[in-house]
């Protein structure tokens, strides 16, 4: 089986075919412009490689909803162009393959429990500090669907009296993503996360904020594994701080064997930053798979 797979990103789209073991047989990459310039680039790839079905992790917010009328829609972006688009509907259409999306990280959180470290496990937290910060979230085996997926990369957390910066989030005031995405960072100290290296105030800072964030995570999901991806978590110098802040934070209350070997408990994505193309490969399958069945 050819199984093409999308992740669909706000600056770049990464396009490739997989086979049923994760194995990635061909690769393309394309700037994401509007979709009447990339959406048919990115159909005419596919008609090239031949597929027999196809997984998308998306951007979003978007419709993971199956059954609903919408399903696949790319819903209120600030990408203008993108709003409303039936990003799914076209590209099934014009391929005539089966075809099955989920959000970008939600795919991450697939991948790794698919291909990755996370693999045998049901209840699974993956989250990506970059650009934005959002969470993929699985709870028995099942990714977090409910009226739309996971946005935690918004949650509510405390800012810090010395935090020299701002919330940088359009929406609200004292948000995760506003204070610790790469540009919270960057607008904070008027440099790149990898520039700033030498200043222990911004790792103290960035790793309050990441642990602050996972404590409610913890004690609402109750994940067996966090997994934490995207360009910002590259600076591998934070996962002690945010360990140690995590288990600071929770004070004693939980004792789980999972916490008290946090080492093992909040860790780096496994996958070379495949974890996305692989969510969306796995995904793929999934559509095959309820094709054939219905
Ligand atoms: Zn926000």
């Amino acid at each position: 089986m050819r199984i093409g797979a999308l992740e669909a990103g706000g600056t770049k789209m990464v396009l490739a075919i997989g086979n049923e073991h994760g194995e990635i047989l061909a690769r393309e990459k394309m700037p994401t412009l509007t979709p009447e310039e990339t959406v048919p680039a990115m159909i005419s790839w596919f008609k090239e490689q031949g597929i027999d079905t196809l997984g998308v992790a998306s951007f979003g917010p978007v419709d993971v909803k199956l059954g609903s009328a919408t399903y696949g829609r790319i819903l209120m972006t600030p990408k203008l162009a993108w709003r409303q688009y039936d990003l799914l509907k076209t590209m099934q259409e014009a391929l005539g393959v089966p075809a099955k999306v989920d959000s970008d990280v939600n795919g991450s959180c697939l991948g790794e429990m698919t291909y990755g470290q996370a693999k045998g496990l049901d209840t699974v937290l993956y989250l990506t500090i970059g650009t934005g910060i959002g969470a993929g979230i699985a709870v028995g085996g099942k990714l977090v669907h409910g009226m739309l997926h996971p946005e935690a990369g918004h949650v509510l957390i405390t800012k810090r009296e010395d935090d020299p910066g701002n919330c940088i989030c359009p929406s609200h005031d004292h948000c995760f993503e506003g204070l610790a995405s790469g540009p919270s960072i960057e607008k904070r100290w008027g440099k790149k996360a990898h520039e700033l290296k030498e200043n222990p105030l911004v790792w103290e800072i960035e790793a309050d904020y990441i642990a602050q964030g996972l404590v409610d995570f913890i004690l609402t999901v109750s994940p067996q594994m966090i997994i934490l991806g995207g360009g910002v978590m590259h600076q591998e110098q934070l996962f002690p701080l945010i360990r140690a802040k995590v288990v600071e934070y929770l004070n004693g209350y939980l004792q789980t064997p999972e916490i008290l070997d946090i080492d093992h408990y909040i860790v780096p994505a496994s996958l070379d930053d495949d974890q996305g193309i692989l969510g969306a490969i796995k995904l793929g399958i999934e559509a095959y798979e309820e094709a054939a069945n219905h």
